[in-house]
């Protein structure tokens, strides 16, 4: 039986879900999970599209 290779699974499997940070829709303030890299290159995190789209519609006000 080889049990230990079960078990020990592959951590950089997760590794993805370490790495990402909890962050909030600038729109809807829902909370939503980012990219380290992916804040870098934007000001603002949105949920989904609908969302920056709303945001964007909003400020050009
Ligand atoms: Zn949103």
């Amino acid at each position: 039986m080889c049990k230990g290779q079960f078990q020990s699974k592959n951590p950089e499997a997760f590794e993805h879900l370490k790495t990402k940070l909890v962050v909030q829709c600038d729109n809807c303030s829902k909370k939503i999970l980012r990219m380290p890299s992916e804040l870098k290159n934007t000001k603002h995190s949105f949920c989904g599209h609908s969302c920056k789209a709303e945001f964007q519609s909003k400020k050009e006000r």
